[in-house]
């Protein structure tokens, strides 16, 4: 079957989807989005990745296009028409359509609104969370708002691809006090002995990461004690276990950092384990049987 995408109140086939170009998203990368796992059939932290996405809106001054309830129903309709039982959906809103000038448009133009959904295979997601990834490290060198999930990711492109190039899967962001701040696409965790965890405070540095919340929450319903603190790459390379947690992960355990082998260089347990519970804490929303609800919104 092919690919649908929702596009500013309708459905097209995913080919052919499009927005202006005048659009702001494609010429100032003033937009902002979302990317919630679908697992199982259900959407994993539906609401607080609702929640960041009015919070994005709202520091952006970008006005919600739609209520809550309508925003569900087209996400539903969306992962139903793609038929997506595990994959992810792809929520994006843009100031909208106006003449090329950095200020913004008028009250009445109204932000464009982008869905998309795709399938994962989990047999291949299992698979990659059982090998770990390889790391890089990068000079932070983005801007201080990126708690806000603006579409402005070309320092992140860059530096996955960085990582890409040198044979790894992500690139963690380092300040310039040495201190890791986060991955292109995810946040950066560290296992210490005595059932310790270290993450970075979900300061102006970092995005508040919906999983990194989660896993919060999970790591202190089994008994760890969560230390939200900075951290530098050398400590990180002496810790006994690193993951990333980011919504399509949700952990990844992370076995070197640039030539460092973290603990033995295999998977650790901590990951393992955390990444076995997730879907005990995560909420998980369950999607409507397809066909009743309207086709449009
Ligand atoms: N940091 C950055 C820069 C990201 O792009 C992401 C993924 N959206 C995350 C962290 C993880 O956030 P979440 O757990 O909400 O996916």
């Amino acid at each position: 079957m092919s690919r649908v995408a929702y596009v500013n109140g309708q459905y097209v086939p995913h080919s052919r989807a499009a927005v202006h170009i005048e659009d702001r998203g494609f010429q100032f990368a003033d937009g902002v989005y979302e990317v919630c796992e679908i697992w199982n059939g259900t959407v994993v932290d539906m609401e607080p990745h609702l929640d960041r996405l009015d919070r994005s809106l709202r520091e952006l001054s970008i006005k919600s296009p739609m209520s809550r309830a309508a925003f569900i129903r087209v996400m539903r309709e969306t992962i139903e028409k793609n038929r997506v039982k595990n994959g992810l959906i792809y929520i994006q809103i843009n100031r909208g359509v106006a003449r090329r000038d950095h200020y913004f448009p008028s009250a009445n133009v109204a932000p464009s609104v982008i869905l998309t959904s795709r399938s994962v295979d989990p047999v291949k997601k299992a698979a990659a969370g059982a090998a770990g990834i390889r790391v890089v490290t990068t000079p932070e060198n983005r801007w201080d708002r990126v708690d806000i999930k603006t579409v402005g990711l070309l320092p992140n492109v860059l530096a996955k691809q960085k990582a890409k190039d040198a044979g790894a899967k992500e690139a963690w962001f380092v300040d310039n006090e040495g201190f890791v701040t986060e991955g292109g696409s995810t946040n950066v965790w560290l296992v210490l002995p005595g059932k310790v965890l270290v993450t970075r405070p979900a300061d102006h540095g970092i995005l508040r990461g919906i999983t990194r919340s989660t896993v919060i929450k999970l790591a202190e319903a089994k008994g760890f004690r969560v230390e939200e603190r900075r951290f530098t790459v050398d400590e990180a390379k002496q810790a006994l276990e690193a993951f990333v947690t980011s919504a399509s992960g949700p952990i990844m355990p992370v076995i070197q950092i640039d030539d460092t082998k973290v603990g033995d260089g295999n998977v650790g347990e901590t990951a393992k384990f955390l990444r076995k519970s997730f879907y005990e804490t995560a909420q998980l929303t369950k999607l409507e049987v397809a066909g009743t609800m309207p086709s449009r919104c």
